[in-house]
């Protein structure tokens, strides 16, 4: 049968998110959970759903995982957000249910070869991708290739006096200006009593 997709996920701290993508970039379908204590649970539920029903079809699984990652050996090296994934061989995890080509890239990296196939990079030659959720993580474009390092501008440090973070820095950049730190911070103020219109908000 002709190779018509290609199944991308990514493995954030927070969500699993798992998509059924044409050979034109297009989402044909997807799913998504919270990542919880059983991330690998999560993930087999969402490849049972998405990518087996289709399996002659896709040309392989392409898996995007915040944190450090050796991507010839498929290994999640070091996961400050999802510790359970830390140290576990993930294309051979999934290689032994899925019978695809793997590949597990550091997420803010799959971001930037996605940007840079499909999306605001394709016409750059040279660029930075930084992504904002859970964490920070950005993924650097140079001569329209990957720069294969794991830039992790997130836990660059901008505060030497700042608090430490889960990677074993201080101040580092996400702890500030993730989504993560801002709801936190906006919170904390809230808590204090700073007058703001968030307060008229239902999260409060
Ligand atoms: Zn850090």
């Amino acid at each position: 049968m002709a190779k018509k997709y290609v199944v991308g996920v990514d493995i954030g701290g927070t969500n699993i998110r798992t998509a059924l993508i044409n050979l034109d970039g297009d989402i044909v379908s997807k799913v998504k959970n919270a990542t919880g204590k059983e991330p690998l649970s999560v993930l087999y539920k969402q490849l049972d759903t998405v990518y087996a029903p289709h399996a002659r079809e896709v040309c392989g699984i392409g898996i995007a995982v915040a944190g450090l990652i050796d991507r010839e050996g498929g290994v999640v090296m070091k996961s400050p957000n999802i510790p359970k994934l830390n140290s576990v061989n993930l294309a051979a995890e999934i290689k032994k249910r899925y019978k695809t080509c793997i590949a597990v890239e550091n997420d803010a990296n799959a971001a930037a070869c996605g940007e840079k196939c499909a999306g605001a990079g394709k016409e750059f030659k040279n660029f930075v991708m930084l992504t904002l959720g859970t964490g920070i993580g950005g993924g650097v474009i140079i001569d329209k290739k990957l720069l294969p390092v794991a830039a992790e501008i997130g836990h660059m440090s901008i505060n030497i006096d700042g608090p430490q973070c889960p990677c074993g820095n201080v101040g580092c950049l996400e702890l500030y200006a993730s989504a993560t730190a801002i709801i936190g911070t906006a919170v904390s103020e809230l808590e204090k009593g700073k007058s703001s219109i968030l307060k008229n908000s239902v999260y409060f």
